[in-house]
């Protein structure tokens, strides 16, 4: 199954992909998780994005199509991923069209997480992440037990320099511009759908599942 997850910054998107990597065991492609991993490295990749990511914007396309294109050619995705926050442009849509094809896959579905636009700046603001596994919190949705200790590794958590509400909402207009035409961009492709991302995280899943598992019968 090849899975694309769309939806605005702090729409879940991270928070979902984990439940679907369960429950198909097919991995998770993250392109800011990459980016985080690679600015924390300080590679080449990681300076070429820090600068980007601080400010809120995009990074460049042909740096992001680059390591997509890389990721999936991996052995661990001949059996289908979960794109979690790519394509944001409908270059890098169009860009995915054609690695694809090259690699004979085509996209499964596409599934928007809706939620409005004055619920996200909260949700990133709240957002907590374990620094050992990666396990997303939120301090008021989804808190840890314990304080800034993750439940499942007893990790520390931390907060992401960009979950700010000065940069979050230069992310979300960076959305509304850049991304949010690929709702339409995929209508027309004709493997979308809508889920309403205001609803608990469980019933999220459960929608999502749903979806997938009526296009799989
Ligand atoms: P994205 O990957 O789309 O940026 P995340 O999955 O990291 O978003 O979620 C953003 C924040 O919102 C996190 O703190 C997460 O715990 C919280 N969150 C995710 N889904 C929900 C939900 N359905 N209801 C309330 N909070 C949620
Ligand atoms: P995310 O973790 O998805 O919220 O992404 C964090 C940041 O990484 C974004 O604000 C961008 O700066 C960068 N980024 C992630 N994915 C992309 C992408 N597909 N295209 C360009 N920049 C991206």
């Amino acid at each position: 199954m090849q899975i694309l997850l769309m939806g605005p910054p702090g729409a879940g998107k991270g928070t979902q992909a984990v439940k679907l990597v369960e429950k198909f065991s097919i991995p998770q492609i993250s392109t800011g998780d990459m980016f985080r991993a690679a600015v924390k490295e300080g590679t080449e990749l990681g300076k070429k994005a820090k600068a980007c990511m601080e400010a809120g914007t995009l990074v460049p396309d042909e740096v992001t199509v680059g390591i997509v294109r890389e990721r999936l050619a991996k052995e661990d995705c001949k059996n289908g991923f979960i794109l979690d926050g790519f394509p944001r442009t409908v270059e890098q849509a169009e860009e995915l069209q054609k690695i694809l094809e090259e690699l004979g896959m085509s996209l499964t579905k596409v599934l928007n997480i809706h939620v409005p636009a004055e619920h996200l700046i909260e949700r990133a603001v709240g957002r907590r992440i374990c620094k050992t596994c990666g396990a997303t919190y939120h301090v008021k949705f989804n808190p840890p037990k314990s304080d800034k200790v993750c439940d499942n590794c007893g990790g520390q958590l931390y907060q992401r320099a960009d979950d700010n509400e000065e940069t979050m909402k230069k992310r979300l207009s960076v959305y509304e511009e850049s991304t949010r035409p690929l709702i339409d961009y995929y209508k027309k492709v004709g493997v979308y759908a809508e889920i309403d991302g205001r609803q608990p995280i469980e019933n999220v899943t459960e929608e999502l599942v749903n979806v997938l598992y009526s296009v799989k019968n």
